[in-house]
């Protein structure tokens, strides 16, 4: 008998002193020690060929900025007790009024020289959605997603459909001459001379390149995590292509219990590996930790396939992850007494 009694506690000491019980991993465990910041928010500006040797000074200053500017517009929000709704929607707005960022008035121009527009907008705490694809005069398309998801009993609506409803909703409306700026017009020119075969360089960050979005992902005072994107597409698309933007699961997604999500890269490679909601997945069903999740899906997944991009995460707790495959991408976080921007592959995050 006192034999059988110092076996099993043998067995009790040896499992109290594993760092894993059973059921539970050592992810889980670290997880379950933190503590929520009180509030997060992080935000990108596309990722691709961005290279500090073909970005001027100032115009590395300007990016800078209105990085800046955004997240300082949605840290006050929720600072103050604001919902992360709010502070996505006006965060992004920021963005989308900027010329430098492919969303809203700078967005790319497709194969016949117009914009296409499309944002998508999810909510962690029900799931809600909603998102709009094919915009062409809605001024802030985040705004159009929002509306879908508050006023509609639907979850994505594309264009002459979704500029009627926008207008039924009494949403800002522009000319879309509004959307023109010579730098993304002129890449679309040069994006069809590639087309044609001739050799071209790239001038300036993402200038030359095909792609670009915004996303913005917050954590409020109460626990609830929102994340939205918005974007022009890819230069001289066709054929009312849309990406991963307005596919809810491929460049967004948003569950309190686990993470929200806002993605940006070669949007077919998102759709096709559903890439904000794997990230989200993995938390749920392999209890890896946010960091775990994105670098997976990032430099696992989307390399081993060919996508390129990046996306921006924040988890339950506030923990923040912005990997990218790409050479930079234009992103940035705010905490309580913390701000971070970046745009280069060589800037570490703290
Ligand atoms: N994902 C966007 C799209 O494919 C573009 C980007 O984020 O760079 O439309």
């Amino acid at each position: 008998m006192g034999k059988i009694c110092v076996f099993y506690l043998a067995i009790i000491a040896l499992a109290m002193s594993c760092d894993t019980v059973p059921g539970q991993n050592k992810s889980q465990l670290e997880m379950s020690e933190q503590t929520k910041a009180e509030y997060a928010i992080a935000i990108h500006g596309g990722a691709g060929t961005i290279l500090k040797e073909n970005m001027t000074p100032e115009r590395e200053m300007e990016y800078r900025q209105a990085l800046k500017e955004a997240l300082i517009t949605g840290e006050a929000i929720l600072q103050s007790g604001g919902t992360a709704l709010e502070a996505v929607e006006k965060t992004i707005h920021v963005l989308e009024d900027s010329p430098l960022f492919n969303a809203g008035k700078g967005a790319v121009f497709n194969n016949e020289g117009q914009n296409e527009l499309d944002a998508s907008i999810m909510q962690g705490i029900d799931q809600n959605a909603g998102a709009a694809g094919g915009l062409r005069t809605v001024k802030n398309p985040i705004s159009a997603a929002i509306a879908v998801m508050n006023h509609s009993e639907h979850v994505l609506l594309t264009g002459n459909g979704a500029e009627r409803f926008a207008r039924d909703q009494e949403l800002e409306t522009v000319d879309p001459e509004y959307f023109y700026t010579e730098r993304r017009w002129e890449a679309m020119l040069r994006a069809i001379e590639e087309e044609k075969g001739v050799e071209l360089s790239e001038s300036d960050g993402l200038e030359g390149k095909k792609h670009g979005t915004v996303g913005c992902v917050a954590l409020d005072q109460y626990g609830n995590i929102v994340a939205g994107t918005s974007t022009g597409g890819m230069t001289n698309k066709r054929y009312n292509r849309f990406g991963d933007v307005p596919i809810i699961g491929a460049g967004t997604y948003a569950d309190n219990a686990t993470c929200g999500v806002s993605c940006t890269g070669h949007g077919e490679y998102f759709i096709r590996y559903a890439v904000a909601h794997d990230v989200h997945a993995r938390i749920k069903y392999l209890n890896q930790s946010l960091q775990e999740a994105t670098d997976e899906v990032v430099h696992g997944t989307l390399v081993n396939k060919g996508g390129s991009g990046g996306l921006i995460a924040i988890d339950k707790y506030g923990n923040v992850s912005m990997p990218f495959n790409s050479r930079g991408m234009y992103r940035g976080y705010a905490r309580p007494g913390e701000i971070y921007i970046a745009i280069y592959d060589d800037e570490k995050q703290p």
